[in-house]
């Protein structure tokens, strides 16, 4: 006799957290949620623990407006254990987060993680076309991709570790380094899951390791 739960591989849910100080965490967290993973919505510096059967496989780093975010982190002490995480641990940033993971940020400059070998102007679409929703080719599997740009920056330089996912009018806008996601954009506000499971898959692969 055959028992189907032998069938079926039995793999735990990545826990991923959702940096939820401002912005859009919980569509963030919806889509994680849709990709397969358990989301936990981290406001405290003790949830970025490395170790231990608390700890977060993953992290999202969501937009909303980096300047705040810069101010949340310092007022509830997490910046340095964001920082220690981003090294460690797989990370995505959506737009703000985008912001903050990068190495270098101008219009105005401010302070970054240097988590990803990229610079990044912020609000550089000028403020007609900074916000709109286009289709852009991507090299994940599929159709091109519904990408919701609010306020956008863009990503002005990525370094040679660096791989380019997708581009719009000749400037990167998601990109992978090893571990670390980035779009300048807001996946969380489609429907199409492709980029999120793409980051629950890094995700995966790096807790079998
Ligand atoms: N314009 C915002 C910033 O500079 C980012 C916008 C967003 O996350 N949608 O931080």
């Amino acid at each position: 006799m055959s028992n189907l739960r032998e069938d079926k591989k039995v793999i735990h849910s990545p826990r991923i957290g959702v940096l939820a100080l401002q912005g859009d965490f919980a569509a963030h967290a919806d889509a994680l949620r849709e990709a397969g993973a358990e989301p936990l919505l981290v406001r405290a510096p003790e949830a970025l623990v490395l170790a231990g059967p608390e700890s977060l496989d993953g992290l999202i780093l969501p937009g909303g407006e980096s300047t705040t975010f810069l101010k949340f982190l310092e007022r509830d002490r997490l910046l340095g254990a964001l920082a220690s995480f981003v090294r460690e641990k797989p990370v995505f940033g959506t737009c703000a987060g985008c912001i903050l993971l990068a190495h270098k940020v101008t219009h105005p400059a401010q302070q970054s993680l240097d988590a990803m070998d990229i610079d990044v102007e912020r609000n550089a679409y000028g403020r007609q076309i900074d916000s709109a929703v286009v289709e852009v080719e991507t090299k994940l599997p599929g159709p091109p991709l519904e990408m919701v740009y609010i306020r956008a920056p863009r990503i002005s330089r990525a370094g040679p570790a660096v791989e380019v996912l997708a581009e719009r009018d000749g400037f990167p806008v998601l990109v992978r380094q090893g571990n670390r996601l980035a779009s300048t954009f807001h996946p969380e506000l489609s429907l199409d899951r492709r980029v999120h499971r793409l980051f629950v898959d890094i995700v995966a692969a790096n807790v079998q390791q």
